[in-house]
């Protein structure tokens, strides 16, 4: 499901990192995201892609890409990988 809040704050923390602005512990947990994301079969690009499938890790369920520019998601406190390779940041306060 969109959240328009997740996308809000991931284009905000693109803007922030421009400035030199940005929290530093988002931007260390984002490189992790990152390296999971740059081997991940599920990028086309820059894009979380929707018309690929994978399996989810933990449920096996096969699931689309998100369609989510990578660079914003992972720079967003409270999104997830839709496979389950990375999680909420531990800064994430969002209850969704
Ligand atoms: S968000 Fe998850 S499924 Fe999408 S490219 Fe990154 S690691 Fe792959």
């Amino acid at each position: 499901m969109i959240n328009l809040k997740h996308i809000f704050d991931g284009w905000a923390n693109v803007i922030k990192n421009k400035f030199d602005a940005l929290d530093p512990a988002i931007k260390l947990e984002a490189e992790i995201r990152l390296q999971h994301c740059d081997k991940c079969y599920m990028r086309t690009n820059n894009k979380c892609d929707p018309d690929k499938v994978g399996k989810h890790v933990e449920t096996d369920a096969l699931t689309k890409g998100c369609g989510c520019n990578i660079s914003a998601k992972a720079l967003s406190p409270c999104t997830k990988c839709p496979l389950g390779i990375w999680n909420k940041m531990s800064i994430c306060n969002d209850q969704l």
